[in-house]
């Protein structure tokens, strides 16, 4: 079996493949430099989510509006929804609207940045934690 490579994430793939099997990205026939409708880029969704996840731009971005729209409707779940986007993302669990993961996903990069949202995240908790012991004492 002829193999080549996809040019969206390298994967060895069948040559006769119209559509790579790991990264989901659609090759044109005869032509593995072209790759007509490539996936969301994972870095971009990732700073997306983290910055203006509330607004639910990472899903406008990665195509998938209704969900965007819901989103920005209801600032990200009040931000939870968006924060578990964001560790979907982190940890290459996370689909663009048509059902594919993010292309260039790297582990090391959402692993570290994962790690580093969580200070900001466990400050705010702290701080909700003493507002509450506050008005309750
Ligand atoms: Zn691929």
């Amino acid at each position: 079996m002829n193999m080549k490579k996809c040019p969206n994430c390298g994967a060895e793939i069948n040559s006769e493949a119209t559509r790579c099997y790991v990264c989901q990205a659609w090759i044109q026939e005869n032509d593995t430099n072209n790759v007509v409708d490539r996936p969301p880029e994972f870095l971009a969704t990732l700073l997306f989510a983290w910055f203006l996840g509330c607004f639910g731009i990472h899903r406008f971005y990665s195509g998938n509006i209704p969900i965007g729209i819901a989103q920005f409707l209801t600032f990200g779940g009040c931000g939870i929804w968006a924060y578990i986007d964001f560790i979907m993302i982190c940890f290459n669990k996370f689909k663009d609207g048509k059902g594919r993961y993010l292309r260039d996903y790297n582990a090391n990069v959402g692993i570290t940045i994962f790690a580093i949202s969580l200070i900001p995240i466990g400050l705010l908790l702290l701080l909700i934690l003493a507002i509450v012991f506050t008005i309750v004492m």
